[in-house]
């Protein structure tokens, strides 16, 4: 059964509109999508949707519109640094994009010049970064309770396209696994995300398998994701992160369907 949580359309930094998602999906086989826009940030702009009230009463559009076709869910990726009134959806991803440092707030998936530069005012010091990411983030998951844990290390991004810094730094490993063990067990649905590797960033999914064994010991859920930007790549790399996902142990993986979260076979 194929489905996806985490879709961006026209309405924040995807390339389809919500309509063209849909019928790719349908196309696809998918019997549910849930679309996901970029919740507003008000320090930064890019990504970000700025027609909230469009966005929902468009997918609340196409919902009624493929009713019988394929199950529709309007959701949002809200950042952990800019809080949303979530009961205007059936559920939130919650992300964190951006790192609070001397005073600022500094995007770190823009662009790797974004991440470079986040690094640079860490004075390049990889454990200080990394604490300040996965404890800024543990933080609001513990507080918050999500409905879905947006790419856990998102830090890794630009990590195989230039010089890497945290990906295969064991000090920065340490420090992830540490803060993904204080909230594995806590009974949140953790996703597994391919949206970088669509956009050619990275090879492999996040989280890194060193992690996904922390969640798979922990008793963690988790739910395969393609962070769409593209409807060209709706479920990209799903057969092969399945394929991850059961040599780590996983046999289940959760979809929205029939409004609720449930278990399906992984494969
Ligand atoms: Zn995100
Ligand atoms: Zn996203």
């Amino acid at each position: 059964m194929l489905s996806n949580l985490h879709t961006h359309t026209t309405f924040c930094d995807g390339s389809n509109s919500p309509e063209e998602m849909v019928q790719k999906a349908i196309a696809k086989g998918f019997v549910s999508l849930g679309f996901s826009g970029h919740a507003y940030t008000p320090f930064e702009l890019t990504s970000c949707m700025k027609d909230e009230q469009g966005y929902i009463d468009e997918i609340n559009r196409l919902k009624k519109a493929y009713e019988g076709q394929i199950e529709i869910y309007l959701g949002t990726e809200e950042d952990a640094f800019a809080l949303i009134d979530r009961s205007k959806y059936e559920y939130i991803i919650g992300s964190l994009h951006f790192l609070k440092v001397n005073g600022q707030i500094l995007p770190l998936d823009i662009g790797n010049e974004y991440m470079q530069r986040c690094f640079e005012a860490f004075d390049k010091n990889v454990e200080r970064m990394a604490e300040s990411y996965y404890s800024a983030f543990t933080d609001y998951l513990v507080k918050r309770r999500p409905d879905v844990v947006g790419h856990f290390d998102l830090i890794k991004k630009y990590d195989e396209v230039s010089e890497p810094i945290f990906l295969g730094n064991k000090k920065h490993d340490k420090i992830a696994k540490r803060f993904l063990r204080s909230v594995a067990s806590k009974g949140l649905l953790f996703e597994v995300n391919t949206g970088a590797i669509a956009r050619g960033y990275r090879t492999l999914p996040y989280p890194s398998e060193d992690l996904l064994y922390v969640l798979k010991t922990e008793g963690a859920d988790i739910t395969l994701t393609s962070d769409c930007h593209n409807a060209d790549y709706l479920d990209c790399y799903f057969d092969e992160t399945k394929h991850i996902l059961y040599d780590v142990g996983f046999r289940e993986t959760v979809i929205l369907c029939n409004n609720k979260f449930t278990k399906i076979p992984l494969k």
